[in-house]
């Protein structure tokens, strides 16, 4: 669990989801935000902590597509049988963000096609 507690607050917090502040779980991503006890917001520290892990989530060469046509491949397989596709792919599917390796992979078999 990753506790995010204001710095400074008027009362101390407990590192708990049971915190008496009342604080916001996010399950999902094991976040705990408290809430400041004199209402300063812990959330835009949130959101850049969701941002990052949204980061972390990008998938890379080796990850096996899991959905569609090219579901059983690795990203660069799937990228070496069809850049093309894989442009539209890293596009138009959000749930499976491709990182900066993949997508210079994309763009070098693109090249090599002269596409
Ligand atoms: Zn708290």
């Amino acid at each position: 669990m990753i506790h995010i507690i204001p710095i400074c607050d008027i009362k101390e917090h407990e590192k708990s989801p049971y915190c008496h502040c009342k604080p916001r779980v996010d399950w999902d991503n094991s976040i705990v935000v408290h809430n400041a006890f004199d209402h300063r917001e812990a959330v835009e520290i949130a959101k850049e902590i969701l941002e990052e892990d949204t980061m972390s989530r990008e998938h890379g060469l080796n990850d096996i597509i899991n959905f569609g046509k090219m579901e059983g491949f690795t990203v660069e397989e799937a990228i070496q049988a069809d850049p093309e596709y894989m442009v539209w792919f890293n596009d138009n599917v959000e749930s499976f963000p491709l990182d900066a390796e993949c997508r210079r992979l994309i763009e070098h078999e693109l090249n090599r096609r002269g596409l």
